[in-house]
């Protein structure tokens, strides 16, 4: 099977079990995503959904949020994890969309990574999500994902974004991110179990890398 077609059955079977992939982090408008995905490191969107409406119900713009203290930010959102430096980064960032972008969240990658606390994953995610921009935000599910169906060679998050940037059209890399994480979120453990009974591992990955799952401890 050519990497075109094993793109294309991936493709059909993530449409059928997500035909709609909602966003799973609750905001308004791109400010609040932005705040969300910051929040989202290392924690659940489940946590961040419990914490984000009192953290914007105390502030949900950016020039709310440079107002408010360091502390009393990382009191509201404590339970995230990563606090003090969240809510470093909440409070700066939220400070340079008003001295440099107007109070505005720019659509622009260059602008969004020069914020404080904001990675090229996290831009990603807000120039596909509140912007509809193409892109393909690579978390760990889709990093290791993208490896074991032999769609990568999963060396590093870069490499992995361009391949499956290359292995699938650009109209599908926003639902697809989605997609997939909510793929690997439902099915898929970090190790030891039977990739012969999966709907996708079961033919896409290789038989090397079978053999190699069914070795590891369960
Ligand atoms: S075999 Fe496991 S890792 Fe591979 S896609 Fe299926 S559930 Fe995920």
């Amino acid at each position: 099977m050519t990497r075109a077609e094993k793109a294309a059955r991936i493709v059909r079977i993530l449409n059928q079990l997500y035909p709609m992939p909602p966003i799973p982090l609750r905001h308004d408008d791109p400010f609040t995503l932005l705040v969300a995905v910051v929040l989202s490191a290392q924690t659940t969107d489940r946590k961040v959904n419990e914490v984000s409406p009192i953290l914007f119900s105390r502030a949900a713009t950016p020039q709310e949020m440079a107002e408010m203290e360091v502390e009393e930010i990382r009191d509201i959102i404590r339970t995230v994890g990563l606090a003090p430096t969240k809510s470093k980064n909440l409070k700066a960032l939220s400070a340079q969309l008003v001295s440099e972008h107007a109070g505005k969240v720019p659509a622009d990658f260059e602008a969004l990574e020069a914020l404080p606390g904001v990675g090229h994953k996290t831009a990603s995610v807000v120039m596909a999500q509140a912007f509809g921009v193409p892109a393909f935000p690579v978390d760990t599910h889709i990093h290791r994902l993208a490896a074991r169906w032999s769609l990568s060679n999963g060396k590093s998050v870069e490499q992995t974004e361009r391949d499956l940037k290359r292995a699938f059209d650009r109209s599908m890399w926003n639902d697809l991110h989605l997609q997939i994480i909510y793929f690997g979120r439902e099915h898929c453990p970090a190790r030891g179990h039977d990739l012969t009974r999966c709907p996708i591992c079961s033919w896409a990955a290789s038989k090397k890398r079978i053999r190699e799952e069914a070795r590891r401890p369960r």
